[in-house]
């Protein structure tokens, strides 16, 4: 139970009605009432709302959406229907201009408040926010779960937030259009053969989860079908689920329709994909390109990168602001052709082979072994030969090749998952003193915490920007220039 002073009590239930005057981390809303602080979920900034507290604390609640009394400025109409139950999107009730300038302050106030820069420091490196020019359908991956309604009818869509129950709906706003034809296709021949969805509560039934994947430069598809299948090792011709050459036949139809296979996961387990997947139409991978950009308009500016993407590949979601992230990235790394680069959490390579062509020698560190297999095969079929690869952890790897052989760097590009660089990594960088550091993130509050330590170790802020991969959602990403102070 929340209060005020000595006496006012607030409690489940109570309704208030509140302007919401900030945006919290997952997107709710954020209002005050006579000082205690409301998270209301689904409330954009500028709303003047009625809410109904659900969980009231000390100094603040969690409440409801009630009633949208007054609409913010920033209040648009969703694309998609389904926005307020899914977990996928935060903030597409936010008009994208007012997202981009949430998404701009957030960063700026991480860097001040967790990376103890000051104001002025952050303003003085930090350039605008790279937005999108469609802030919809541009994912080039959609993972759908299948399942059945409370009816027992066979739905895929994906979970609502927070929770395993699927909502119904094979249009996802952010996602490729193909989607809905390919989803809407193998659904119909399901409930044709009585084709069982998986079940998680018994672990029974068969079709789990569906991936599809589009090369967006290429227009080449991807569906990996992943099934709970016990049937031991497959035998010549076999078929993983009744009447498949029929489905194939469906799904052939589709225009752009490369590789179609199953990825077998009969594990009781939260993970959605399996190791094996075999291939039972088409080509094991599909392609897509990433093209330099000039990064004052963001022109084409070569012929690009080629790679060969296969289902269990790590890839970039949205490879449009890929390319902008990437260009921002090389011009930050400023190679001259003669310089030693270390590309860490290189993943299958993308950031590597950007790299090569501007430097002398590009070493790649990463710890998921079939990524460094994509990441060797990618270079291969783009000619690059100054580009090697290691399996491993940054952590470990970067601090054996420069203690035991003496690598060197001239420059450092970071781009770790979001928990942010290892403590003994930062170490190892401080002590190689590359001149500059490029740190690509996905994440502002451990980006300013790791720029912290290597800005204390030696390092000054050059350049900063912010580019959103991620419309709708919460999540952006940066990338930041350091260069080592010269005294
Ligand atoms: N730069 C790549 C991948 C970035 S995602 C791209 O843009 O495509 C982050 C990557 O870091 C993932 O591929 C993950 O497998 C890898 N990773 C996670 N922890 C790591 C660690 N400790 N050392 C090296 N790589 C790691």
């Amino acid at each position: 139970m929340g209060h005020k002073g000595n006496d006012i009590l607030y409690k489940k239930d109570d309704v208030f009605t509140v302007k919401i005057e900030d945006i919290g981390n997952d997107g709710e809303g954020i209002g005050k009432a006579e000082g205690y602080t409301l998270f209301v979920k689904d409330a954009v900034i500028g709303d003047v709302v009625k809410c109904k507290i659900m969980k009231a604390k000390k100094n603040y609640a969690y409440a409801k959406l009630e009633e949208i009394v007054v609409p913010s400025e920033a209040r648009v109409e969703p694309l998609c229907r389904y926005h307020r139950q899914c977990g996928g999107c935060q903030i597409q009730a936010m008009d994208y201009r007012a997202q981009l300038d949430y998404k701009q302050r957030k960063v700026k106030n991480d860097l001040v408040r967790i990376g103890g820069f000051t104001e002025e420091a952050i303003e003085r490196v930090l350039e605008p926010i790279v937005g999108m020019e469609n802030a919809y359908h541009y994912r080039n991956k959609a993972q759908f779960p299948v399942g059945t309604d409370k009816e027992g009818n066979l739905i895929a869509g994906f979970y609502a937030g927070r929770t395993h129950d699927i909502i119904a709906n094979t249009d996802c706003a952010l996602g490729a259009e193909e989607n809905r034809e390919i989803m809407e296709g193998i659904l119909a021949h399901m409930r044709k053969h009585h084709i069982p969805a998986y079940d998680e509560k018994t672990g029974s039934g068969l079709v789990r989860h569906i991936l599809i994947r589009k090369g967006f430069a290429s227009g080449e598809l991807m569906v990996c079908l992943v099934i709970n299948y016990n049937g031991g090792n497959k035998k010549k011709g076999k078929e993983f689920f009744p009447f498949q050459r029929e489905l194939l036949d469906r799904l052939a139809e589709i225009k752009g329709m490369t590789s179609v296979s199953v990825c077998i996961n009969a594990d009781r387990t939260n993970v959605i994909m399996g190791e094996k997947v075999y291939r039972i139409w088409g080509k094991d991978k599909i392609c897509d390109t990433i093209h330099r950009r000039n990064t004052e308009d963001f022109s084409l500016m070569d012929q690009g990168i080629v790679f060969h993407i296969s289902p269990l590949s790590f890839y970039q979601v949205n490879p449009v602001q890929t390319e902008k992230l990437y260009s921002l990235a090389l011009e930050y790394a400023g190679l001259t052709g003669k310089e030693t680069v270390w590309d860490l959490y290189c993943g299958i390579g993308t950031i590597s082979l950007f790299l090569a062509g501007e430097a002398k020698k590009v070493y790649g560190v990463e710890t998921v072994a079939q990524a460094v297999r994509d990441a060797r095969e990618n270079a291969l079929y783009n000619g690059i030969e100054n580009a090697e690869f290691f399996i491993g952890k940054a952590e470990e790897v970067l601090p054996e090749k420069y203690e035991k052989e003496g690598i060197r760097a001239d420059v450092v590009v970071v781009d770790p998952p979001r928990k942010g660089c290892d403590g003994a990594c930062l170490e190892t960088m401080l002590k190689m003193q590359p001149e500059r550091i490029v740190y690509v993130s996905c994440d502002p509050a451990t980006l300013a915490r790791d720029l912290r330590v290597l800005c204390d170790g030696g390092y000054e802020l050059k350049r900063a920007r912010a580019v959103d991969q991620f419309g709708g959602t919460v999540h952006t990403e940066c990338v930041v220039e350091i260069q080592r102070k010269h005294i």
